[in-house]
């Protein structure tokens, strides 16, 4: 049995991770100070034997008694109205969060996981996004919160890899959606799909040109269960790469929800990147990955979720 903590464990991708490792048997230390997660995620863990919840934020000095074979950092603010909320606690959790986090695995000789995005790559020039792909980030621009300190986290734990040698994973997680994604936090999914149940016009921002490519969280979870597993220190794209345009999205999703909703046009916020899409060559060959949920089956799902959420 091994011991396995997760930062963010109370939020939407971790909780998910929490589930997969409490189901095969690890003992889970979940760590979140509620700032974006909540714990009706994680209440059905609560009777397990195998899962302990910490309300602690990791940016203060942290230690745990136990042994740790495994460390998944995903605490983080992670949609844009969020960090946009909390920028300076974004960039502390990705500063001191990762540094506290990288020394405890250090201490305990544990493998570090660092939860990164594919907004290291900012509004990309090159397209699909390669992981050699340096990106386009305007470190003074609005969403400069989120991206440096994501890029910085991921040069911090390559630093302490190649200082201490300590095993270290650095995913680049690309858009991803699913049940647990909370209502308001502002991005396009929850937005359009509790518009679309409620009848009331979807807000597209722009012209809707700009695109996406939707991962579902149970092929994420795969990728990065997998990925904790081989010993692969540079940074991973992980994501679906289907790609979409927001307004053919917005389509989509009023066709799911049987809704008659209509799109409502508005401003384009500062910075919102173009194009996205992952280019997952990398993951294919090392992990033997590849999404299996496709848009529409994974959108159901999400659908379902959220009419019950709505008590529609
Ligand atoms: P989320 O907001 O649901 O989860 C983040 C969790 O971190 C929350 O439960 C929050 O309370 C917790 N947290 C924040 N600061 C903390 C602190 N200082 N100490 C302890 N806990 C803290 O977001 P999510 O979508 O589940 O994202 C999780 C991680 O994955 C983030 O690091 C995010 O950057 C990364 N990511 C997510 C996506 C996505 O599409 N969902 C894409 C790219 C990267
Ligand atoms: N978006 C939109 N309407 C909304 C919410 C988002 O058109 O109500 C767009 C947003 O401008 C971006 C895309 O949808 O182009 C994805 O936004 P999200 O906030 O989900 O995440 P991002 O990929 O920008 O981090």
């Amino acid at each position: 049995m091994a011991t396995v903590l997760i930062s963010g464990g109370a939020g939407f991708l971790g909780s998910h991770l929490c589930d997969y490792y409490v189901e095969k048997g690890d003992f889970v230390l979940c760590v979140d100070n509620l700032l974006t997660g909540s714990l009706e995620n994680i209440s059905h863990l609560f009777s397990k034997p195998n899962f302990r919840f910490y309300h602690y934020d990791i940016t203060h000095y942290f230690f745990v008694e136990e042994e740790i074979d495994l460390i998944l950092h995903f605490a983080s603010p992670a949609s844009p109205r969020d960090y946009l909320t909390y920028p300076l606690e974004t960039m502390q959790v990705g500063a001191q969060g990762t540094w506290n986090l990288l020394q405890l695995a250090r201490q305990k000789k544990a493998v570090f996981l660092l939860a990164s995005t594919s907004e290291v790559y900012g509004d990309p020039l090159e397209h699909p996004q390669r992981e050699e792909y340096f990106g386009n980030v305007n470190p003074v621009g609005k969403r400069g919160v989120y991206d440096e300190a994501k890029r910085f986290a991921e040069a911090l734990t390559m630093a302490f890899h190649r200082k201490y040698g300590i095993p270290t994973r650095i995913v680049r997680i690309f858009n991803t959606y699913g049940p647990r994604m909370r209502l308001d936090d502002g991005r396009v999914i929850p937005n359009f799909i509790s518009q679309a149940l409620q009848g009331k016009p979807l807000t597209v921002y722009g012209d809707g040109s700009q695109t996406r490519s939707f991962c579902y969280v149970s092929d994420l979870v795969e990728g990065i269960t997998k990925l904790a597993e081989v010993e692969y220190p540079h940074p991973l794209n992980l994501g679906n790469p289907e790609e979409i345009s927001i307004l053919d999205f917005a389509k989509e999703i009023i066709e799911l929800c049987e809704s008659s909703s209509t799109i409502q046009f508005q401003p384009l916020p500062e910075g919102d990147p173009k194009l996205r899409r992952p280019d997952i060559s990398k993951a294919r060959e090392i992990l033997q990955w590849c999404p299996k949920v496709n848009r529409k089956e994974g959108l159901l799902k999400t659908i379902q979720y959220f009419r019950e959420k709505l008590g529609l």
